[in-house]
C-alpha cells in the first residue's frame, strides 16, 4: 500500500505488454479505462483478486452475469463434468434439451427457443425472426438502450444531447466510426418513458415497424424502470399496428427474477433475449419467444445459425445455473432484493451526509448511482445531464479501496453477497465520497 492505496505493479506491468499487442491494451472497449484497468487473477464468491494481490468485493460481476457468484459450484461442477467429454459438438446433444425446458419453465413468454453464444447476435436474430414473421423491415427503438455493438444495433445509444435531435422526434445517432450507415434506415428511434412521442412516432411508421424493442428495465444508461402505464401504451400500440415486442433482457433476465423482467414487470412480450446471467459466466445467448412467431425458424422460413449454439460446455453451465435458480429462487431473489435494498439505503445516506448530491435508483438487484441534485433520471437526457466525468472518478476512489463497480454507476448483486459485504461496501463509499468531496 502506499498513501492508503494498493501498488498495482503487475498490473501496470501486463497493461504495458498489452499495449504492445491488443489493440488499446484491452479485449473490448467497456473495459478501457483512464489508467492501468484491473488485471484478474482470480474469482470466488463476491469477491475477485487482481495480479498484484489485492482484493476487491465485485458488484461488476463480469457486466452482469454472475447471480449466483462467481466460481459458484452449481456451475463449476457442471462445466467440470462436460470437460472430458468434448468441447464443441456442433451436434444435438441432451444438455441443450434440458437447458432449453429449464427456459421455457422459468421465462413467462417462453414457447419455443433458439441458443446463441452472445447477447449481440442474438439481438440481431430476435430481430430478423421479427421481420419475417411481419414481413416488415423496420425496428423502434429507443435511446440509450443498448442492444450490443453491432451495427445494425449501435445507434443512439449515448450521443451528444445536442446531435440527437429534439426530443419528440430524436435521430439516429451512430455509435461508432466504421458503421455501416445505412442501417439506420430501418431504425426509427424514440425517447424512453415518453407514451405521448411514441404514439405519434407509431402513428407516423406504425405500419412499417416489425418490432419495438426495449431493455425493459434500462440497464445501460443509469437504471430506469419503465413509469407507470408506459409499457401498457407499448403493449397497446404493439396491438394495434401489428408490430412485435421484444424484451433485451440480456441484463434483466434471470436477475430481475427467475422469470425476468416479464415476470417482475407482469408483461409479457411476443420475444425475448438473453445472454450474461442464464450461463454462470460462460458465453450463452439466447431467443425466447411465443409459439407463432418463433415458427417462423420452425419451418425454416427464417435462417438461424452458428458453429458454436448450444455448445456443449455453455449448455452444461446454463443446466447448472438455471436449475439452481430454479430450485432456490425462492431464497436467491428475496436476498438480492433485500442487500440491494439496504445498499441503496447506506449510499444515499452516506452522500447526505457527505453532501455530495446523489440519486440512486434501480430494482435492487441492479441499481445505479448518479452524481445529480435531481429527484428522478426518466430517460436518456435526464441521464446526460448527471455528472458523469464525477461519477468516473467516484468509480476510481471506490476501486482503489476494494469495490469494484461498473465505472458508470452501475451496481450488480449476487446471491453470493453477504451483509458483511454490504457494512464493508458501505465504509468504503463514505470515505471515497469524502474523498470525492475534497
Ligand atoms: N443487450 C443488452 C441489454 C446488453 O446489456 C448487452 C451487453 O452488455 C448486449 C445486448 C450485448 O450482449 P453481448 O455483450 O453478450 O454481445
Amino acid at each position: 500500500m502506499m498513501n492508503g492505496k494498493p501498488v498495482r505493479q503487475r498490473s501496470a506491468a501486463l497493461y504495458e505488454r498489452a499495449g504492445r499487442v491488443l489493440a488499446g491494451g484491452v479485449s473490448s472497449d467497456a473495459r478501457r479505462g483512464p489508467g492501468v484497468p484491473l488485471y484478474v487473477d482470480r474469482a470466488a464468491g463476491a469477491r475477485l483478486w487482481d495480479v498484484d494481490g489485492t482484493e476487491y468485493v465485485d458488484y461488476v460481476l463480469a457486466q452482469g452475469p454472475m447471480l449466483l457468484g462467481h466460481s459458484a459450484p452449481a456451475v463449476v461442477d457442471a462445466v467440470a463434468a462436460q470437460l472430458g467429454r468434448g468441447q464443441a459438438y456442433a451436434a444435438q446433444h441432451p444438455l441443450e434439451v434440458e437447458a432449453a425446458e429449464l427456459v421455457c419453465r422459468l421465462v413467462p413468454g417462453a414457447d419455443l427457443v433458439r441458443f446463441n453464444t452472445v447477447g449481440s447476435e442474438a439481438v440481431i436474430g430476435a430481430w430478423r425472426i421479427a421481420r419475417g414473421a411481419t414481413g416488415r423491415q423496420k425496428i423502434l427503438k429507443f435511446e440509450g438502450h443498448y442492444h450490443g455493438w453491432l451495427d445494425a444495433a449501435l445507434w443512439s445509444l449515448h450521443p451528444a444531447v445536442d446531435a440527437a435531435g429534439p426530443v419528440d422526434s430524436p435521430v439516429p445517432v451512430p455509435g461508432t466510426g466504421g458503421q455501416q450507415r445505412s442501417s439506420a434506415g430501418d431504425l426509427v428511434i424514440a425517447p424512453w418513458n415518453d407514451a405521448e412521442t411514441l404514439t405519434a412516432l407509431m402513428a407516423a411508421h406504425g405500419t412499417e415497424i416489425a418490432a419495438i424493442v426495449m431493455e425493459p428495465v434500462l440497464c445501460n444508461t443509469g437504471c430506469i424502470a419503465p413509469v407507470p402505464g408506459f409499457l401498457d401504451t407499448v403493449r397497446e400500440l404493439c396491438r394495434s399496428y401489428g408490430c412485435l415486442l421484444i424484451f433485451d433482457e440480456v441484463i434483466t433476465g434471470f436477475r430481475l427474477a427467475a422469470g425476468g423482467a416479464q415476470e417482475y414487470l407482469g408483461v409479457t412480450p411476443d420475444l425475448a433475449v438473453y445472454g450474461k446471467a442464464i450461463a454462470g459466466g460462460l458465453p450463452v445467448a439466447a431467443i425466447a419467444g411465443r409459439r407463432e412467431v418463433m415458427d417462423v425458424v420452425t419451418r425454416g422460413e427464417v435462417g438461424h445459425a452458428g458453429t458454436f449454439n448450444s455448445n456443449p460446455l455453455g449448455m452444461a453451465a446454463a443446466v447448472g445455473n438455471l436449475t439452481a435458480i430454479e430450485r432456490d429462487r425462492d431464497t436467491i431473489y428475496p436476498h438480492l432484493y433485500r442487500l440491494g435494498g439496504r445498499l441503496m439505503a447506506g449510499i444515499r445516506e452516506a452522500a447526505a451526509q457527505a453532501g455530495v448530491p446523489m440519486l440512486v435508483d434501480g430494482p435492487g438487484p441492479v441499481f445505479q448511482t448518479y452524481l445529480t441534485p435531481a429527484a428522478a433520471v426518466r430517460d436518456y437526457r435526464d441521464f446526460a445531464a448527471t455528472d458523469r466525468a464525477g461519477m468516473g472518478v467516484l468509480h476510481r476512489e471506490l476501486l482503489a479501496r476494494g469495490v469494484n463497480v461498473v465505472p458508470r454507476g452501475l451496481w450488480f448483486l449476487s446471491a453470493a453477497h453477504t451483509d458483511d459485504d454490504v457494512d464493508r461496501t458501505l465504509e468504503v463509499v463514505a470515505d471515497a465520497l469524502r474523498a470525492l468531496r475534497g
